[in-house]
């Protein structure tokens, strides 16, 4: 068998960079092992996570906030069962979804362990142990990331008591209390997931801040309200242990400047500490593909290996581990395979925390600019100013605009809110056109919006906001 190009992996870096070769007209396969398409993304990572937390959500706001809207309908009572029957159908709809796109789009599909064994040659191993041997001009390494334990800790996941992201969108029972190591994306997401549900949920986070290099203002911000929703954080803390014990699970952690150590016990730990780039297996090194001291795949400009003909996307390669950033990585490696010009803004790339209220961001924070000596200029504007929050009773949160100082140019925006996730992409479109917070101050945006609050924050960078 010869292909022009085989992906291995189909996740939302593979899939993505396997139809695009194909409507460019190539002859494509994939490979998966798996038994399913979709990838880390569509399996047990966004898609998941965010049917469980849109329904987490409803839960909570009919317990808060349905009184007040004059909708009554008593103690909102949980069956989580059906909760996660949501979420599995969701799953099944869109990995069903992918291999619909596959056929459509004429690409062969191997369900097997792909290994590169050289310049244009690969191998698939089957579960039965058959090894089929596939050429292709061209090979796509798309293999994601798995789960990454704490660094000098021996973390025995069972997947029950002591949980990894996959174990932790499964429970079957709400536990009465969580711990979730790490206060990154996926901790916190899955975190607000089951405190909201009704788990007793503490985060422990290594760094004095949560959400790593989100924006300092905008990240305590974001802590005080998950504080209000209940989730208590030990923010400075390092774990040094984490058991299982009869009942239970214990951490130990201690302060990261020193001092004495502390002991937490709890139903179930979640350990979600980031993720580390997928290569076993793959057959790289003795192929010839260089990778770096964390174990990613080396590429250049044009997502080429050190082995000609041998491309690399999305996860295994450095950069934020997102969906989207992978989805771009494939469409651009299809073009430049195909003899186009393929390119991935990398300065624009949104990133969203899918909690209530949600944060997103693109561009720059006020810390990057300081760090890099920019002049810059801040439009805030809350959305306690903004009707139509108040007519939804989602006031939390803020919208937050970063200027350059002499150009005007947007570099960077962050908000804090309801839908936030939605409202960010005017200013990643804004900013991949290079406009200037005058040029979305001066954009009518239709009344009465969420959005009009960003309008009104880059009025504020720009000059003056109307409506505080
Ligand atoms: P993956 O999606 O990891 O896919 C790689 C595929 O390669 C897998 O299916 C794997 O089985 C297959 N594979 C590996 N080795 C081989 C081999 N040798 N042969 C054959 N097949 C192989 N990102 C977002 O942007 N938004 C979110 O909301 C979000 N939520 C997340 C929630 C959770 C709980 C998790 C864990 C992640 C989340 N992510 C989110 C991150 C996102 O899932 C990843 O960034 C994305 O899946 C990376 O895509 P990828 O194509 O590089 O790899």
């Amino acid at each position: 068998m010869s292909y022009d190009v085989v992906v291995i992996g189909t996740g939302p870096g593979g899939y993505v960079a396997a139809i695009k070769a194909a409507q460019l007209g190539l002859k494509v396969a994939v490979v998966e092992k798996r038994k399913t398409f979709g990838g880390t993304c569509l399996n047990i990572g966004c898609i998941p996570s965010k049917a469980l937390l849109h329904a987490s959500e409803i839960f909570a706001e009919a317990g808060h906030s349905f009184d007040t809207l004059g909708v009554e309908v008593g103690t909102p009572k949980l069956n989580l069962e059906k909760m996660q029957a949501h979420k599995d159908a969701t799953v099944k709809a869109n990995v069903n979804g992918v291999e619909f796109l596959f056929k459509k789009n004429k690409i062969d599909t191997f369900i097997g362990t792909g290994k590169v064994l050289g310049e244009g040659k690969l191998s698939v191993t089957t579960d039965d142990g058959t090894v089929h041997e596939v050429e292709a001009k061209n090979i796509i390494i798309a293999t994601g990331s798995d789960v990454a334990g704490i660094p000098g800790v021996d973390v025995q996941f069972d997947e029950k008591v002591i949980v990894s992201s996959t174990g932790a969108l499964e429970f079957g029972k709400v536990p009465g209390s969580l711990v979730v190591v790490g206060g990154g994306v996926i901790g916190l997401e899955l975190g607000s997931v089951w405190s909201r549900l009704g788990a007793k949920v503490t985060v422990v986070e290594f760094l004095d801040k949560i959400l790593g290099p989100m924006d300092g203002e905008v990240s305590r911000q974001f802590q005080r309200m998950l504080e209000k929703q209940g989730i208590e954080f030990k923010l400075g803390a390092k774990v040094t242990g984490v058991e299982k014990t009869g009942k239970g699970a214990k951490v130990t952690l201690e302060p990261v400047k020193g001092g004495d150590a502390e002991t937490i016990e709890a139903d179930a730990v979640l350990v979600a500490t980031g993720r580390r780039p997928y290569t076993d297996g793959l057959g790289l090194e003795a192929a010839g593909v260089v990778l770096d001291e964390r174990g990613r795949v080396v590429i250049n400009d044009h997502w080429q290996t050190s082995v000609p003909g041998i491309y690399a996307i999305g996860d295994v390669v450095a950069g934020p581990m997102l969906a989207h950033k992978a989805e771009d990585e494939g469409v651009a490696v299809a073009e430049i395979i195909a003899g186009q010009a393929g390119h991935v803004n990398y300065d624009v790339i949104p990133s969203v925390v899918y909690t209530q209220p949600e944060v997103a961001s693109v561009g720059k924070t006020e810390e990057e600019l300081k760090a890099a000596g920019i002049d810059y200029k801040v439009g805030k504007f809350p959305f306690t100013a903004n009707g139509r929050a108040r007519a939804m009773l989602h006031t939390d949160g803020f919208v937050k605009i970063l200027a350059d100082k002499a150009t005007d140019r947007v570099l960077g925006a962050h908000i804090l809110g309801y839908n936030a996730g939605e409202m960010i992409h005017e200013l990643a479109v804004l900013m991949e056109f290079g406009g200037s917070s005058e040029d979305l101050a001066r954009t009518c945006h239709a009344h009465p919006t969420m959005s009009e609050a960003v309008r009104e924050a880059a009025l504020g960078t720009f000059f003056k906001p109307i409506h505080i």
